[in-house]
């Protein structure tokens, strides 16, 4: 503290700057600390997925607050609980904690299959136990209403994305900080968008996933989407759309079976089936079921007009494992993991992939170094995933069309000067993105450029200290 009474303001992050994936940041200010997310990166396994938990004293944390459920936020959560000196509290929204107790399960269950229990398993960070045991210690937030942990207020905004996300607004002493996690702003067919919270803040932290691309209106890539899977099962193709279990599998499925009532004659009474391969599906639907009350006005006018819930569909039935999957002409598959790293989705792609008639068609964020990034550089064999010596020819069709939610660069610039923080640190993005992200962003407010509202633009490392000095913040009363 120097002699004005003025302590900086510090940020940094154990994961998830400069990269997507293992999103964990620390936030300093007079005295409290606070973490935000935990997650894991996809493309690593064990302990190598990790966030650079060593580098800081978690013990030190008092809050830890949880933006939504992807496994890059909130995965190494059980492990941050239970294996660490951590012992600050732990809040997430309602929905998130419901989805988060079964989707760490199968992240456990899926992390230890093929494990030789006498020999033990470097992947597995963490076990049931100490999932359930975590479960019981966190603490959920509704949207809109503000906790106070001993100066810590935060209050939960609609972030988008995925059900249950939120976006968190911070105040300490007077000094106002919001965190995007991974946000979207376009409308969508079940969730709110994000919202603008009405108090200004002063430093913003938000999400770069797509830099400065952007994306085609949702009702070209629903058509692109529809189109493009008629297309492939009229001429007896088959299509698999890797998925992670919930989240935006859910959207693709309210389009999917609209459009295939639309087109009941050719493709319904099971002409063409839908599935829904996870072994979560019937507990991830139950909670959507369940939560409709925090979806979007359109899909509850649906919900109340028609009296059955939006999220009981015609058109898909549910696969638990690929035993009791008879695959004898076209159809479509939705598949987890998203990113085809092991489980369902990747016996499924190297089951289609030899075939030329078939389609894979990516719909999520592909991370670096996963099978889903690889594959769309149609490579013209992939490795197996039970016997890394053996490849599989890949002649099949690899489409990208996004439903991934997150911000493109407009509405992402438009979002950013509706905060009109000072202040804005860029995480969640690869270094490319991210940097061009950065220039267009100065770029746009180079007329503030020395006066007082000059906007100041960080894209920090992973352990790369930000600090900020903030004077003449009243503290509030
Ligand atoms: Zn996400």
């Amino acid at each position: 503290m120097n002699e004005q009474g003025n302590t900086p303001f510090k940020f940094f992050s154990l994961g998830g700057s400069n990269e997507v994936g293992r999103s964990c940041h620390i936030l300093q200010y007079k005295g409290k600390t606070i973490m935000l997310d935990a997650g894991v990166h996809p493309a690593y396994q064990g302990m190598a997925s990790l966030p650079f938990y060593d580098e800081f004293d978690l013990s030190t944390i008092d809050v830890l607050l949880i933006s939504h459920f992807h496994l890059d936020h909130a995965a190494s959560l059980p492990y941050v609980m239970q294996k660490t000196n951590f012992k600050g509290r732990v809040f997430m929204t309602h929905p998130t904690k419901a989805i988060y107790r079964w989707l760490l399960r199968d992240f456990v269950r899926v992390t230890s299959i093929g494990v030789n229990s006498t020999i033990g398993n470097d992947d597995n960070i963490y076990t049931d136990e100490d999932l359930a045991e975590s479960f019981d210690k966190i603490e959920t937030v509704d949207y809109h209403s503000t906790v106070d942990v001993d100066g810590i207020k935060f209050t939960a905004f609609h972030a988008g994305h995925v059900l249950g996300a939120a976006m968190f607004q911070i105040e300490i002493a007077g000094l106002r900080v919001l965190f995007t996690g991974d946000y979207s702003r376009e409308m969508d067919r079940h969730l709110n968008s994000a919202e603008v919270p009405s108090l200004p803040s002063d430093v913003l932290i938000v999400e770069s996933t797509f830099g400065t691309a952007t994306h085609e209106p949702r009702l070209n890539r629903e058509k692109n989407l529809t189109q493009l899977i008629h297309s492939t099962v009229s001429r007896g193709g088959r299509v698999l759309l890797p998925v992670f279990a919930l989240g935006r599998a859910q959207e693709i499925m309210l389009i999917l079976d609209e459009y295939w009532s639309q087109h009941a004659e050719e493709l319904g009474s099971g002409q063409v089936p839908i599935y829904y391969a996870s072994n979560l599906a019937k507990k991830c639907m139950s909670v959507f079921q369940t939560y409709v009350n925090m979806m979007n006005d359109d899909i509850r006018r649906k919900f109340r007009d028609s009296q059955t819930n939006p999220f009981i569909f015609k058109n898909i039935s549910y696969l638990r494992n690929l035993e009791e999957f008879q695959d004898f002409g076209p159809s479509v598959m939705l598949a987890s993991p998203g990113m085809l790293q092991s489980g369902l989705s990747r016996d499924v792609l190297e089951k289609w992939c030899p075939d030329e008639k078939n389609l894979v068609l990516i719909t999520g964020y592909s991370i670096e170094g996963t099978m889903a990034k690889f594959i769309m550089l149609e490579p013209d064999t992939i490795p197996s995933i039970n016997n890394p010596e053996v490849t599989v020819p890949r002649r099949c069709n690899v489409e990208e069309i996004s439903f991934a939610a997150h911000v493109d660069f407009q509405e992402n610039l438009e979002f950013i000067e509706k905060i009109s923080a000072n202040n804005i640190i860029l995480v969640h993005g690869e270094s490319n993105p991210m940097g061009r992200l950065k220039s267009a962003i100065l770029s746009n407010f180079t007329a503030l450029k020395g006066t007082e509202n000059e906007v100041h633009i960080f894209n920090p490392r992973n352990c790369v200290e930000v600090e900020l000095e903030f004077k003449g913040i009243k503290v509030a009363k």
